[in-house]
């Protein structure tokens, strides 16, 4: 499809995109502040478009950028707004408009009942005024981008299809056959969420409708509210990672609670790691009738001590020399085990279970032995049985997979197996391991093994948490293993925590900030994780303003809400139950009110 002078989609390379978080009122700010997204790799340019004011000061954003050289395409984010959107395509390269909020209108939770003719008369509501917009952008060349997002579907899909993935892909598909009909094609689309798992699922559903009808518009990833730091980088890396390892995905935006220039050189690690695996060597394997790549759900295991089963899935880290040392006083979460190699752990620290390669295995108490299915140790498969430890580990990779493994593994419930993976398409021969104990009905349960070379953090954070984003989507990960020469243990928390395996931390779910942001972002965000930090498996929202927030907070349990100029309202889940309160005093209110509910 065309956008401006960058077509997107097909062929074309994965485009990097981000958002001003200034006011489109503000010309200088917002020239200055797309230059320098420009100059940090993006390739297009989101600006807030709340009003005619605002799309008609696209036209001097558009003069200045275009007079300093700069010709890249201007997105116009519109919300609730259709004429709006009908000014904006006469200005901007695309429009980006909300099904949820273009004809329905906002959202106010309501449940309501439509017959089958009713439902028909909103869609008709739909075509009558999109057709118009649709003219617009087809005289002024104008591309557009159906955007749904999980927190703000219309109350009329809410109703028919609730809070599904099933509904979010129906408010899209009800653009896209008026689009197809009116033969309008330079359309990307979008379904974002906070949640990772939810926007997976719903992509791929999407997907998969896409083709039953014919359709292959090219598709715009994105995690909404991302956060920032590392949680923010790790979410966007499971979530956009896991389908651009499906090979799904013409463009995306990494939405950080930073500055929007920041969100590129993060969007291009990722997309630059997952391309490295194209053109890699055939991985032949079976896929399970047991799985379902559209609905996924935990895969089948028996436990073997506290892996697999119901448990939660763990977190093992390195111990050999060498390994970067766990830091007791200042790591606030340990890893379940630790891996020591060949050497029995001279010392150990409480809570914390050893696995020792069973060649130096002493039966010590709290020490588990490590089995392999390669090298010398393979030698010691045959004897596993003799082996009277209550949980053994055994090392595997797809290709070693024998039959004589597969039996030994029938024999021994108590085995974990640890996957590992050398290949260039390592996520392939995780998958194709476990396809294949599926296959053959092993119910063993799972660690995923991921080494890097890597020395920077953020490197690390993003590869293994692509790497890990689909597996642990997909159900597959009874616990994970991230060797490394950093100390990977809070990071592979933190991928359990962004794939909503395990919850060990605060989950802050903050929008990225755009023009409508009515205070410091970044600022309060700050203030809010110190003073809450402590505060384990609650969601908490941060954000910028009151038109979107509250719909887009989604799930979390208590919302910081910019409500005008200066003013705060905060949110105990959906409920507004403090409103317009003075800046100043947001933080410290939102504070009590937790732990008043807490006492
Ligand atoms: S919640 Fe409001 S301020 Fe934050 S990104 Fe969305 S529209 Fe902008």
């Amino acid at each position: 499809m065309n956008v401006g002078g960058i077509p997107l989609g097909g062929d074309n390379p994965i485009r990097l995109q981000s958002m001003t978080s200034t006011s489109t009122m503000d010309t200088t700010g917002s020239v200055g502040q797309t230059l320098r997204i420009v100059e940090a790799g993006g390739e297009y340019v989101r600006l807030t478009t709340q009003g005619v004011r605002e799309a008609e000061n696209l036209r001097n954003i558009n003069a200045e950028l275009r007079g300093k050289g700069c010709n890249v395409p201007l997105v116009a984010d519109v919300h609730f707004n259709a004429a709006v959107a009908d000014v904006a395509a006469t200005v901007a390269e695309k429009v980006r408009i909300n099904p949820g909020n273009y004809v329905d209108p906002g959202r106010k939770f309501k449940h309501i009942e439509y017959t089958d003719e009713e439902y028909a008369d909103e869609i008709k509501k739909i075509e009558a005024r999109f057709v118009p917009f649709l003219n617009i952008c087809k005289e002024n060349n104008t591309a557009i981008r159906i955007g749904v997002n999980h927190g703000s579907l219309s109350d009329r899909i809410m109703s028919r299809y609730g809070d599904t993935p099933e509904g979010m892909v129906e408010s899209c598909m009800e653009f896209l056959r008026i689009c197809v009909k009116e033969n309008f094609m330079d359309v990307v689309i979008s379904i974002k969420a906070s949640n990772t798992v939810v926007m997976v699922r719903t992509v791929r559903l999407l997907v998969d409708v896409m083709e039953k009808e014919n359709m292959s518009f090219p598709i715009h990833l994105g995690v909404t509210e991302e956060g920032d730091g590392e949680d923010g980088r790790i979410k966007s890396a499971a979530g956009i990672g896991a389908l651009l390892c499906d090979g799904l995905g013409d463009t995306i935006r990494v939405s950080l609670s930073e500055e929007p220039e920041e969100e590129i050189p993060v969007g291009k690690k990722l997309r630059d790691y997952v391309l490295q695996r194209n053109g890699h060597l055939y991985i032949p394997a079976e896929e399970s009738n047991k799985y379902d790549y559209l609905r996924p759900t935990r895969r089948e295991t028996v436990a073997a001590g506290n892996i697999g089963g119901n448990n939660l899935p763990v977190v093992i880290s390195s111990g050999m020399p060498g390994c970067p040392k766990i830091d007791t006083e200042k790591c606030d979460l340990m890893p379940d085990y630790i891996y020591c190699g060949g050497q029995m752990p001279e010392t150990t620290i409480e809570g914390i279970s050893y696995i020792v390669d069973v060649t130096s295995w002493n039966g010590a108490p709290n020490t588990y032995p490590a089995f392999s299915t390669y090298g010398e140790s393979a030698n010691m498969l045959p004897f596993m049985g003799m082996c009277k430890a209550p949980l053994k580990f055994l090392f595997a990779t797809y290709v070693t997979m024998t039959e004589e493994v597969r039996a030994c593994l029938k024999l021994h419930p108590e085995v974990v197996v640890i996957s590992q993976s050398n290949h260039q398409n390592r996520l392939g021969e995780h998958r194709a391991l476990i396809h294949d104990m599926m296959n053959n009905n092993l119910k063993n349960p799972v660690i995923v093994f991921q080494h890097y070379g890597d020395t920077d953090m953020e490197d690390l954070q993003i590869k293994s948490a692509a790497d890990m984003g689909a597996l642990c989507i997909d159900g597959f990960v009874d616990g994970i293993y991230l060797h490394a020469p950093k100390d990977m243990t809070s990071t592979a928390y933190g991928i359990l925590q962004a794939t909503r395996l395990r919850t060990t931390r605060t989950e802050y779910i903050s929008c990225p900030g755009c023009g409508r942001t009515l205070y410091n972002l970044q600022e309060t965000l700050k203030k809010i994780r110190e003073a809450t930090g402590h505060l384990k498996g609650l969601k908490i929202a941060v954000m910028g303003c009151i038109v979107n927030g509250p719909g887009e907070m989604a799930d979390a349990d208590y919302g910081y809400v910019g409500a005008a100029a200066g003013k705060v309202s905060l949110y105990r889940r959906k409920e507004c139950v403090e409103k317009n309160i003075p800046a100043e005093e947001a933080v410290e209110r939102l504070i009590e009110l937790i732990e008043s509910d807490m006492k």
